[in-house]
């Protein structure tokens, strides 16, 4: 009788453990499909390689030269790391005829609004820095689940695993 009980507690152990993997799992598939159905959808976010380029496309790069110097008397430092602009160094020009550094301008819009660190002259329209934002927020938040789920999931395969072998 005990040995019966016991079999039907192991059965009823097995169960409950089969039917959270499942469950996790099934999670772990829907949300897998609708990334790829949002992916294609037409309000999706803008990923970081996107973003760039259209920065890019706007406000071109060129090699910083100091006989070409603004005559408007810009200031031929840049004004996000403070440094003064050497020949031959990549710059971008916004459209308020501020320059900066590619890369200190590119860092710049990404973690701070998409706007010129000096006049605060808009670098590109409201509504792709929204869906960029989008994009951004996005991968933190599923990043951060789904490593959790999967730990979740190692746990529980682990302990089924020695409860029954
Ligand atoms: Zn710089
Ligand atoms: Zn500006």
């Amino acid at each position: 009788m005990a040995a019966l009980s016991q079999l039907l507690a192991h059965i009823y152990t097995m169960t409950l453990v089969f039917f959270t993997i499942l469950i996790l799992e099934l999670v772990i598939f829907v949300r897998s499909i609708t990334d790829t159905i949002s992916d294609s959808g037409r309000g999706r976010p803008i990923t970081t390689k996107q973003y760039l380029k259209l920065i890019d496309e706007k406000n071109p790069v060129s090699r910083f030269k100091t006989a070409s110097i603004n005559p408007a008397g810009f200031s031929d430092t840049c004004a996000v790391c403070l440094s003064a602009f050497e020949d031959g160094e990549q710059v971008r020009k916004l459209k308020c005829k501020h320059i900066f550094h590619k890369d200190c301008l590119d860092t710049w819009l990404q973690q701070d609004s998409a706007t010129c660190p000096l006049c605060r002259n808009k670098v590109l329209p409201e509504e792709i820095v929204v869906k960029f934002r989008q994009h951004r927020n996005q991968q933190t938040e599923y990043e951060g689940s789904d490593e959790e789920l999967i730990f979740l999931l190692s746990a529980l395969h682990g302990n089924y695993i020695r409860r029954f072998l």
